[in-house]
């Protein structure tokens, strides 16, 4: 049993706005991640989520917590600009592409899985299908109807926040305020605008596509009735982390705890700790599916980018603050990530290292576990990636460190960070596109200076004795059509 320091792990909880020490509930820690919306692609935003989750799922296991972690696909029930009324997003999909609902939603949620798997994120214990879950769903709402938190309107089940005493506390949300929301749309005959839909009942002559029965007509379920049901379903009445986007704080698990606490009806708080990541930003604002132009990560592929080379750029930023992409930002991350994956190449082979107990079991030397203390610092301060960062590279310039010592600090360090070093190739970390720009002899000021970082790191690996790696680097320039000649004054280099 880890001893109770080593497991201390502080987050910031959205619930109270405020850093708190994580106290798991029992032996398995649950945890629930609001999952895609299969109607398109998933852009690179959506993947900061998934990104930010798997950090957190990765700092749980580095404490020693057993996980259970659930993802949910929502390929029902979500209507248009998160509203309650009008059509579904999956059925507009499916109108536009000519293609059945069910047909989109398999299409994009494998689009999903690829994306993730090549994001290196730790796959989740289970993917729930909103689908598969509408009956339940359907026992759900009619707990809540029993109860007297409903009222029916003929465009659906409404819940009745007026209700619910505590509604909005996590949006930190004043319902007068909210009056205001640009997201709320008029519903005829809704007593407030922060009522929502449990039962989403069809209009007489508009037949949906998937259509169940329920007491309350023929329809589909409400877009927030779904995690609440699958979590309660797979993880239990109470689990202990609930993680998504920052958008979500302040609509739809606001809804989601008013109808969960509704339901359990025992007066504990649903879920203890709420998280929510930041957007990543494009030309300042929110990337989003509905700006059109949000790039995906099969973009950056094709560009010429690794996909651990956005993980790092995502990971150089905390989790809690926006971030803007863009391509110089990405180019660099790129050449972070070949640096690191040069230095730690000769380390190789590297040990298999997932918790921190494992990490102090196998240290060295002092130095080592000095990087190990900063590392462990970092990622138990609110998931702090980019001191984690720091910190390895720190050790990674520290003389102090003994190689044995620095395969176990990167190892641990990758536990955490997700980047795959333990098998890196830095020839798959050229720099994006310069073959191409180099053919058609317009090489930007960057590409200069990414060939610059090349013949740089080839000149400490000589300095360091280590040929190998000279060699290996004066063949990836050799492959960029870069010629290398070495001078009394250091090597220069031109373009064949
Ligand atoms: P969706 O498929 O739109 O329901 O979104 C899936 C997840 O991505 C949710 O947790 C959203 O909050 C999150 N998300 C959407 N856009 C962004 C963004 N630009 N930056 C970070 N997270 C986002
Ligand atoms: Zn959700």
């Amino acid at each position: 049993m880890p001893n109770p320091v080593s497991r201390q792990l502080r987050l910031y909880n959205s619930l109270g706005r405020r850093v708190e020490d994580f106290v798991p509930s029992g032996d398995v820690t649950g945890m629930y991640s609001c999952g895609p919306t299969v109607y398109a692609y998933q852009h690179l935003g959506n993947m900061r989520a998934y990104v930010s989750a798997d950090t957190v799922r990765r700092a749980l296991r580095w404490k020693g917590f057993t996980v259970r972690h659930v993802v949910n696909i929502t390929d029902v029930g979500h209507a248009v600009a998160d509203t309650d009324l009008g059509e579904d997003k999956m059925e507009v999909a499916a109108a536009r592409e000519r293609r059945s609902v069910l047909e989109i939603a398999e299409f994009y949620t494998q689009a999903f899985f690829d994306d993730i798997a090549a994001l290196n994120i730790l796959p989740a214990d289970a993917y729930p299908r909103a689908s598969a879950y509408v009956p339940q769903m359907i026992e759900f709402a009619a707990v809540l109807e029993a109860r007297g938190y409903t009222y029916r309107l003929p465009s659906g089940l409404y819940f009745d926040t007026a209700k619910f005493p505590r509604y909005g506390e996590l949006a930190q949300l004043h319902v007068e305020g909210q009056l205001e929301a640009a997201r709320v749309e008029q519903v005829p005959g809704r007593r407030r605008k922060t009522d929502f839909a449990l039962w989403r009942t069809e209009e007489p002559g508009r037949r949906r596509v998937l259509r169940w029965d329920s007491p309350w007509g023929w329809g589909a379920p409400g877009w927030h009735l779904e995690c609440s049901v699958m979590s309660i379903a797979l993880l239990g009445p109470h689990f202990d982390i609930h993680t998504g986007g920052v958008d979500h704080r302040e609509l739809h698990h606001v809804n989601e705890i008013a109808q969960s606490e509704a339901y359990l009806a025992d007066g504990k708080p649903w879920v203890r700790y709420w998280l929510h990541n930041e957007f990543l930003q494009l030309g300042g604002a929110k990337m989003a599916k509905s700006a059109g132009g949000a790039p995906l990560l099969s973009d950056l592929v094709a560009a010429g980018y690794h996909p651990a080379s956005f993980r790092l750029f995502l990971l150089g930023g905390h989790y809690r603050s926006q971030l803007e992409f863009s391509t110089a930002a990405i180019d660099a991350a790129q050449a972070t990530l070949r640096r690191l994956a040069a230095r730690i190449q000769p380390l190789r082979p590297l040990p298999a290292i997932e918790t921190l107990d494992a990490a102090q079991a196998a240290a060295p030397d002092p130095a080592a576990a000095r990087a190990l203390d900063q590392i462990d610092a970092a990622i138990a301060a609110d998931f702090n990636t980019p001191k984690l960062l720091a910190a390895l590279s720190g050790a990674l310039r520290d003389p102090a460190i003994t190689p044995d010592g620095l395969r176990t600090v990167t190892a641990a360090a990758d536990a955490l960070l997700g980047l795959g070093l333990a098998s890196l190739d830095p020839a798959d970390l050229d720099p994006a596109d310069l073959g191409r720009r180099r053919a058609a002899d317009e090489l930007t000021s960057e590409d200069r200076h990414a060939i610059e970082e090349l013949v740089a790191d080839r000149t400490e690996a000589r300095k360091e004795r280590d040929w190998a790696r000279a060699d290996q680097i004066r063949d990836e320039l050799d492959a960029l059509g870069v010629q290398l000649t070495d001078t009394p004054d250091g090597p220069t280099w031109q373009l064949r």
